[in-house]
């Protein structure tokens, strides 16, 4: 087997978060010996992570300049930690600052990168990984004779390592940064300012909302401050994630009535976005194809529908519910309210 490297960003506290814990785990399926290297200003809690899940060697690049993500010292630091180790299989979680760098350290190093691989195995002693294309209509396994292969793990694929700390002894790469490497500086962060928080990627229900919320309903009446209420109370009681139908979030650009709570953000769809959680329940939502391409990585899918003939019937849900969202979110709401 190829020589495997698994590397990493520390966190604020300088341990390992999920997504990395999730790589970690992901390059251990490829058995065998394998080193790691971690990026960060402090790094030595997430140094004994990766010595506790049995990597051989830690190398590490650490202090102030590599504290926030940014291309130039990233990408420095992971192809000089890739050099070191002499790897020719580079695992990382592909999160945002990931993938910034992910690239350019491929190009730097004179390999091929893969991403958004969602599974990883071996065959014939080299890597196979799995990945979606077409929006998540097609799976491809696939395997490159390339070296150094640079594969990003998406996030949510891979169940993140878990185990006590071990004791590393770091091997610190030297990483010298020029001032042009030191220009860019993250001065804040800002997070989208819809009044509530109602995405969150680690919820084990993802609840989402259709259009029939603000249709005119059997009693020839809209009822949309009704379904803002019985939505989000069962966002927050659940502590479920918020997502939409795009017919739903494409209202607010046609001046019908709105759910406030909603924006672009929420699509989940072809257009929109394919969250991972445990379970999903569909509400007043017709179950589309182009919607329901969004669903691939939930694993069990419920939806509540009046019509007995809508999408979800058609293979696309586990159960289907032929119900009033009203009366049955009502209820599910009050026995989570006991
Ligand atoms: C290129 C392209 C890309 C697209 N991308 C996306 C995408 O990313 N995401 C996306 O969502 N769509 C996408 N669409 C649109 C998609 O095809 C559908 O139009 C959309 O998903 C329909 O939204 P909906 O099911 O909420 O609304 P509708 O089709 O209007 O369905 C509303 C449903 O609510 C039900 N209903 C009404 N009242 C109640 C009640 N009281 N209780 C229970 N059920 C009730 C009705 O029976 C109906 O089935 C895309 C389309 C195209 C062409």
């Amino acid at each position: 087997m190829s020589k495997v490297l698994v590397i990493a960003f520390a966190e604020q506290d300088g341990s390992l978060g999920k997504a990395a814990l999730e790589a970690l785990a992901a390059a251990k399926q490829l058995g065998g010996e394998f080193c790691a290297g971690v990026i960060g200003e402090k790094i030595d809690a997430a140094a004994d992570m990766l010595a506790g899940a049995g990597a051989a060697k830690v190398f590490g690049v650490a202090g102030s300049d590599f504290a926030q993500p940014r291309y130039a010292s990233d990408a420095a630091a992971a192809e000089a930690i890739a050099k070191a180790a002499g790897a020719e299989i580079i695992v990382a979680a592909g999160t945002s600052r990931w993938s910034r760098v992910a690239a350019g350290v491929a190009h730097r190093l004179g390999g091929q990168i893969d991403t958004h691989v969602t599974g990883l195995a071996v065959e014939n002693d080299a890597p196979v990984v799995t990945r979606w294309y077409y929006r998540q209509r097609m799976m491809a396994q696939m395997t490159r004779a390339a070296r150094p292969w640079v594969i990003s793990v998406d996030p949510g694929s891979f169940a993140a390592w878990q185990g006590a700390p071990g004791s590393a002894s770091i091997e610190a790469v030297d990483v010298t940064l020029g001032d042009a490497a030191k220009r860019t500086q993250v001065t804040g962060v800002r997070t989208p300012s819809s009044g509530q928080q109602t995405i969150r990627p680690e919820a084990d229900v993802l609840f989402v909302a259709g259009a029939g919320w603000t249709k005119k309903q059997p009693d020839g009446q809209f009822h949309v401050a009704e379904a803002e209420k019985l939505i989000l109370d069962f966002v927050d009681n659940a502590k479920a994630s918020l997502g939409s139908s795009k017919s739903l979030v494409d209202q607010k650009g046609e001046g019908q009535a709105v759910l406030t709570c909603l924006s672009h953000l929420n699509q989940v769809g072809q257009t929109g976005s394919t969250p991972r959680h445990p379970k999903g329940l569909a509400t007043c939502c017709h179950g589309e194809e182009p919607h329901v391409v969004g669903w691939r990585f939930i694993t069990e899918r419920r939806a509540i529908n009046l019509d007995a003939n809508c999408g979800w019937a058609q293979g696309k849900a586990d159960v289907l519910y032929v119900a009033d969202s009203f009366a049955v979110m009502e209820k599910v709401n009050a026995l989570l309210a006991e």
